[in-house]
């Protein structure tokens, strides 16, 4: 019987023990749930509700916010039946107080849901910046007050987005593009995403410029519009996600600007520019994209500065 009895103990301790490494394990890495995101979103965003995200069946990416936010994705692979003609990013919520551009790409998801036919191959993001958004009042940056489409390791990163930052925006917080490129987790995550997934093309979606823009160093040609949506090509700016994929690494990058940030398209307006932006791609996929392989390195090398100057080069020489 005692034998019996200490038997029992040793069991209970045991699962007491299980319980409080996978507890401890628990606070160590906290592991927010797909129903607490959606919870959060919902509770932010009138125009989708907590089931609606929940019907998407998001799933975490490998990566965190700052704050420890999981960036939520859904992929819609090539079917059986046909070979897609090529590979989509699409992304949403980059700065995150421009609500409608998460909102629609919501839309957007529920659609692929119902249709998704194996003609392309979807990565889909509907909030790149989580933190931005769901915070009480939400900003453009992310929790470190980054702008994150700033971030991106352009090759004149380090020589001009401090000053473009300083003169240019007159030190607007709004805009702040960080310490040094890539020095975000979601601006990191966005571009392992883009070496990972290699995109045919990306498409962003942000508020409140009312219109189309396009970056591509190639001969891929931009949409005039896409539902009330007209071509205005704004350029780029150091660190932008246009100058890093659309102009350095020849992926064409579509920027929709939609017209309100606080204010949804109307439903019909959101299928117009659903449809023109598909009938784009069929028309414009497979991409031509000319240039060298990426050495990534270098690329990184660059953004940072830390090429060898010509006088650094002298100083070499001399030694020798
Ligand atoms: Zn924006």
């Amino acid at each position: 019987m005692k034998t019996r009895l200490v038997n029992i103990f040793m069991v209970l301790g045991f699962i007491l023990l299980l319980h409080a490494s996978y507890a401890s394990t628990e606070e160590r890495t906290p592991t927010p749930r797909i129903d607490h995101e959606c919870s959060r979103i919902a509770k932010k965003l009138s125009s989708v509700g907590y089931k609606e995200c929940l019907n998407r069946n998001l799933q975490r990416s490998t990566s965190v916010s700052v704050n420890g936010a999981p960036i939520l994705f859904k992929e819609y692979p090539p079917l059986k039946s046909r070979e897609p003609m090529g590979r989509v990013l699409l992304i949403g919520g980059t700065h995150g107080d421009e609500y409608s551009s998460v909102s629609v790409v919501f839309k957007w998801l529920k659609m692929l849901d119902q249709f998704h036919s194996g003609l392309f191959h979807w990565h889909v993001f509907p909030l790149m910046n989580p933190d931005g958004l769901l915070k009480k009042k939400s900003s453009r940056t992310n929790a470190n007050g980054v702008d994150l489409n700033r971030n991106f390791p352009t090759r004149d990163w380090k020589a001009k987005s401090e000053h473009y930052w300083i003169v240019r925006t007159n030190k607007n917080p709004r805009r702040y593009p960080g310490t040094h490129p890539l020095s975000e987790p979601e601006s990191r995550w966005l571009y392992s995403e883009i070496n990972d997934f290699k995109p045919d093309v990306i498409i962003a979606v942000h508020a409140p410029h009312g219109i189309v823009d396009f970056n591509h160093n190639g001969a891929t040609d931009a949409p005039n519009k896409l539902g009330r949506l007209h071509l205005n090509l704004l350029g780029t700016y150091p660190g932008s996600l246009g100058n890093f994929a659309g102009i350095q690494r020849s992926i064409p990058v579509l920027t929709i600007e939609l017209e309100y940030a606080g204010i949804m398209p109307s439903p019909r307006e959101v299928n117009d520019i659903w449809i023109d932006m598909i009938r784009w791609l069929r028309q414009n996929l497979p991409v031509e994209r000319p240039g060298e392989p990426v050495d990534l390195e270098e690329e990184l090398r660059l953004a940072q500065g830390k090429e060898i100057k010509i006088d650094e080069i002298d100083e070499i020489e001399n030694i020798f």
